[in-house]
């Protein structure tokens, strides 16, 4: 495994895009996802574009459905420049581009930036427009 920090969008990523009111759990599969991250030692960052606040309240809203808290995080990114910059991330752990994996659900805005840099990368299907079944468990880390 060559990567050390796993980045994740937030909104149509982990949480869904439309869920207003924190009805729903994190997307299929999410806690099975952050087992494997923690098993491997890796650091888990958001970087959404969205206000850090807001983002907090729903994260924790969420997650609590499913028994976690903030704290699976290890910091928390506003990304928003489009496309996203994650040269900032890459510099303050003083890692190389590849050991960062970025995983969004939007191309132009979670994807192109990290690929133009040499991250790793996985565009998953919006949760919340869709059902496309998708299970984030099924995530391989690079
Ligand atoms: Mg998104």
């Amino acid at each position: 495994m060559q990567t050390k920090i796993v980045a994740l969008d937030v909104y149509g990523t982990i949480l869904n895009s439309e869920d207003i009111e924190n009805a729903l759990p994190p997307i299929k599969g999410f806690g099975k996802f952050v087992v494997s991250v923690k098993q491997n030692n890796l650091i888990l960052v958001t970087s959404s574009d969205a206000d850090l606040n807001n983002l907090r309240l729903d994260l924790e809203a969420t997650l609590s459905k499913i028994g976690l808290g903030l704290g699976i995080f290890d910091g928390f990114y506003k990304l928003d420049t489009c496309p996203k910059d994650f040269r900032g991330i890459i510099d303050e752990y003083g890692i190389k581009p590849e050991q960062l994996f970025v995983v969004g659900d939007n191309y132009f805005k979670d994807i192109v930036g990290a690929e133009e840099i040499g991250c790793s990368v996985l565009r998953v299907p919006e949760y919340g427009r869709i059902d496309y079944g998708f299970d984030f468990a099924t995530v391989e880390i690079p």
